[in-house]
């Protein structure tokens, strides 16, 4: 299947000079999050994992069917102030000042086998930020699997002590 074909590019979101890429195309055509969802499962299958990991707000989206498929369950990372019961942070930088996120203290377990699933890797700040959050718990990373990558953005190279997978580049 063209995943690509099914992803819609809108120009100048959220700011001028980004050609942001969103799903909501590719969600809404049956056929087209149905290949995904499986696509993605099957690079996961034989990894024995646990947990599922998704960052707010699109790792939810891709995350959880994911989980269910493979039987693994699934842990929200969350901005800040959102989660109810008691947390861990991470601050990270951001080209401009810093942002936070969020895992429940009690989410992962010493020694389980934790894979990340989000849509999409840019810098890899928040992915990178969001496996602290999981070896801090005493998870182990065992992949980190988006749907696409911007591999002009270099995001690898910051996640290069990891397994990283993707579906489709740019
Ligand atoms: P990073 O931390 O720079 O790798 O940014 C990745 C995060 O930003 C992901 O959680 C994405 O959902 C979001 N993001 C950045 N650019 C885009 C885009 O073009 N489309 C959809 N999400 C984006």
């Amino acid at each position: 299947m063209d995943i690509k074909s099914k992803i819609r590019e809108v120009q100048d979101f959220p700011k001028e000079g980004i050609n942001f890429k969103d799903i909501t195309t590719l969600l809404k055509d049956k056929a087209a999050f149905q290949y995904v969802v499986d696509q993605m499962s099957k690079q996961l299958e034989d990894l024995e994992i646990d947990i599922i990991v998704g960052p707010e707000a699109r790792g939810f989206i891709m995350g959880t069917p994911v989980a269910y498929k493979i039987g693994a369950g699934f842990v929200p990372v969350r901005k800040p102030n959102k989660l109810p019961a008691e947390t861990l942070s991470y601050e990270y930088e951001l080209e401009y000042g810093t942002d936070s996120i969020e895992i429940h203290k009690d989410a992962i377990q010493k020694g389980q086998r934790v894979a990340i699933v989000d849509d999409l890797l840019a810098t890899g700040g928040t992915v990178l930020a969001t496996t602290k959050l999981i070896e801090e718990l005493g998870g182990e990373v065992v992949s980190i699997n988006f749907l696409m990558v911007l591999s002009f953005l270099n995001g690898k190279d910051l996640l290069k002590n990891y397994k990283v997978e993707s579906l489709i580049e740019y």
